[in-house]
């Protein structure tokens, strides 16, 4: 049964097709006198970004997968309804959104939780409207055990990050979140509910994994565990040449046999500035950045290489020493801005709730998030850097500017997601935290920074990937798959040919 159904729309003037949909929907629900309720929220009306709005026709809360294939064929059935299934609305571009259709509330799905091993490896079997936050806290609790691959911050669902890669400091060594689910359900456009892996409905699993919600609902995923460790020694080391940096970062990450566990990093302007500037690098409030050990060379930003490495309660901390001591010695970070941190494997993996906590307390979580993600060949990053860190952001984004590399052998061709052409690529995240205007910019003035972003990466030809892709033409998004577009069209045929999902991405209009 569908466990609530909200309703949005119910002005006067709404269109009699729009009043069918309804009718209909409601028919098919057998919901008829839930259907025109007010919800207490608006929730699904507005994302993370806080750009776009959308007025949905009900936000529906499904209990199980059957109440997921139930709105869509409901959808289905109907001449012009779409479905959009939310996660946690953490998109930036009303990709959950879905004007005028019906929203799904996955995080309203019940929670098949279940530990599996199957040949001696183990794996865990979650809802898609699961948090990650909530897999990380059960799989430690329970069994000690963890999935490999993360996102820097863990209030999202596991269908929201498997639509797109689902990206952190643990990628190079073992791909996107997207290569650690070895089998899928997923409740296709046309309301069927498919179980689906490498071998078996192959082409629905390769396809909905980095596929945008265009394929299917994800109602249930098996993700990959491993031991989780008890600590983590969180380092951080600045530099101030580029070259530097990125030749550090990237023998790093090649080196996967006696490397750190977690590679990343981000740009800092060169300045006392607080939320921009050197203030940002120490791990806590007893270290102290000291600028005089910043050479006079440097320009007007600085690079942080912040590296993890795991361990375990039993393990001497002087071994830990030995072994972080050996791993850095080699790298060229200016000595000096060496920032350690010990603490334990959750709190490491949590580190960005307690960001959210203080933007939450200073109002930025709330404003607008006109981010920019990219994924960018490694044979461009220093004309990027160039251009981009030392010109365009030399005043920083108000927020953290990532930049670090990820090996291309650890992404899956056959999955949706497209990538630069090339063995190392980096990915490069504005994540502005600005306070809304009067206090900080007007968002066009961010926006408008963007496509001057972009813009230089396509005049001067460069191999990049938008992340979190969004754009307003069919030509766009041709140009943006290059030569898969074929393939995720022949997709989009095959598994919603009424174009009935996410329509908030915005790249196939509902047909019927
Ligand atoms: P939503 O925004 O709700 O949905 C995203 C898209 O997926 C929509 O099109 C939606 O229709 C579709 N969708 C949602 N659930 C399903 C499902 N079950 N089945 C099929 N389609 C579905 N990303 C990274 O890779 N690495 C990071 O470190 C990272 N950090 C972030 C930090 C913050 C603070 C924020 C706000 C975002 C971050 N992201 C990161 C981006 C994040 O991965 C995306 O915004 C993702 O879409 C958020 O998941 P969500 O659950 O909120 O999805």
């Amino acid at each position: 049964m569908l466990a609530y159904l909200e309703h949005f729309v119910r002005e006067n003037d709404a269109e009699s097709r729009q009043d069918d949909d309804v009718a209909s929907l409601a028919r098919a629900l057998e919901l008829q006198a839930s259907i025109d309720q007010f919800g207490p929220t608006g929730i699904a009306t507005k994302d993370f970004g806080g750009i776009k709005s959308a007025k949905p026709l009900a936000l529906v809360r499904p209990s199980s997968t059957v109440d997921v294939a139930r709105v869509v064929k409901a959808a289905a059935a109907s001449p012009s309804l779409t479905v959009a299934a939310r996660g946690n609305g953490h998109s930036v571009n009303g990709q959950a959104m879905a004007e005028q259709g019906l929203v799904l509330d996955m995080r309203a799905l019940e929670e098949p939780f279940k530990i599996l091993w199957i040949e001696g490896a183990a794996y865990v079997d979650v809802s898609g409207g699961a948090l990650w936050e909530d897999v990380l806290k059960r799989c430690v609790s329970e069994v000690g055990l963890a999935p490999r691959s993360w996102t820097d911050y863990l209030g999202l669902t596991v269908g929201g990050t498997l639509s797109y890669a689902g990206v952190s400091g643990q990628t190079f060594r073992y791909g996107p979140q997207t290569s650690n689910v070895t089998e899928l359900e997923v409740v296709t456009g046309k309301g069927e509910t498919l179980c689906c892996s490498q071998t078996q409905n192959s082409e629905l699993f390769f396809g909905a994994l980095g596929g945008l919600g265009q394929f299917g609902i994800i109602t249930r995923a098996r993700v990959v565990l491993q031991q989780a460790p008890d600590m983590v020694r969180w380092i951080r080391v600045v530099y101030s040449e580029f070259e530097e940096y990125a030749g550090d970062a990237e023998s790093l990450v090649e080196e996967l046999e006696e490397c750190f566990d977690y590679v990343e990093g981000f740009v800092l302007v060169n300045s006392d500035d607080r939320a921009n500037g050197w203030p940002t690098v120490p791990l806590g409030p007893e270290q102290v950045f000291d600028p005089i050990h910043i050479p006079s060379s440097a320009g007007p930003v600085l690079y942080c290489l912040e590296l993890a490495l795991h361990y375990r309660n039993a393990d001497h901390l002087s071994r830990v020493d030995t072994d972080v001591d050996r791993l850095l010695q080699r790298l060229r970070f200016i000595r000096g801005l060496n920032f350690q941190m010990d603490v334990t494997y959750m709190e490491f993996l949590l580190r960005v709730k307690r960001v959210e906590e203080h933007a939450k307390a200073s109002g930025t979580w709330d404003s607008p998030h006109p981010w920019l993600n990219l994924f960018l060949s490694k044979s461009n990053i220093l004309d990027f850097d160039r251009e981009v860190f030392k010109k365009i952001l030399k005043h920083g984004v108000d927020g953290p500017i990532l930049v670090y590399p990820l090996l291309r052998n650890k992404w899956d061709d056959r999955h949706s997601v497209v990538v630069p052409d090339s063995e190392i690529f980096y990915i490069v995240a504005l994540l502005r935290f600005s306070p809304a205007p009067p206090k900080g910019p007007p968002v066009e003035v961010l926006l408008e920074q963007n496509n001057e972003i972009i813009q230089f990466c396509t005049n001067r030809g460069l191999d990049f990937k938008l992340y979190f892709p969004h754009y307003q033409s069919r030509e766009d998004w041709r140009k943006h798959f290059g030569k898969q577009w074929a393939r995720f069209v022949e997709r989009k045929a095959n598994f919603d040919p009424m174009a009935i999902l996410a329509p908030g991405q915005a790249i196939f209009p509902r047909t019927s």
